[in-house]
């Protein structure tokens, strides 16, 4: 094994370090699916032709052809985890929105410092986590934004849907007191 001191996107002589194994281009690439991470040799590549099936291993050209590749160690890559979320805004409207912080955002929809929804915060009535595909995410907001206008019903039951489990949930009992000095 040899720890890389530059990307490990085959061909890309950017620097890169065990902890961040791609530069930022190649980062983006992985994080929109335009390269993999080879099963083998660990190195990201562009896909050659389909994806295999799930338990198949993913191999770039050079393993795929048997070549003794140099086996680079690296620690995971993760794809970026974005929300995507609506807000119940003051005027009664549904608003869809997505971040990579959650609770930052919510905090400018809350002081205004967000002009999407400046004058009417309101409060967050749903999110899901999103991994990956910022199309899709993109897509999947702008429909939820128009359902918020043309159908507002269809957004109220699924937070309903959404919400419901969190009933269940005694909030109260999860509270823990601090640990403190103890006493004999
Ligand atoms: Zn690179
Ligand atoms: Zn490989």
């Amino acid at each position: 094994m040899v720890e890389e001191s530059h990307c490990a996107k085959i061909h890309c002589d950017k620097p890169g370090t065990y902890a961040k194994p791609l530069c930022y281009e190649h980062w983006r690439d992985f994080d929109r699916f335009y390269i993999h991470e080879c099963d083998r040799c660990h190195r990201f590549h562009e896909m050659v032709g389909e994806f295999n099936e799930e338990d198949e291993p993913q191999l770039c050209f050079d393993c795929n052809r048997g070549d003794a590749v140099e086996v680079v160690a690296h620690g995971p890559v993760e794809h970026e985890t974005r929300y995507l979320y609506i807000l119940r805004l003051n005027n009664g409207k549904f608003y869809a929105g997505q971040t990579d912080d959650l609770e930052m955002r919510l905090r400018e929809h809350q002081d205004g410092s967000s002009r999407s929804t400046a004058g009417k915060a309101g409060k967050l009535v749903w999110f899901e986590r999103w991994y990956g595909n910022k199309k899709e995410l993109d897509a999947e907001e702008r429909e939820l934004n128009r359902d918020a206008v043309r159908a507002p019903w269809s957004i109220s039951r699924m937070v309903i849907e959404w919400q419901r489990p969190l009933r269940l949930v005694d909030l109260n009992e999860l509270s823990v007191a601090p640990p403190g000095p103890t006493t004999n």
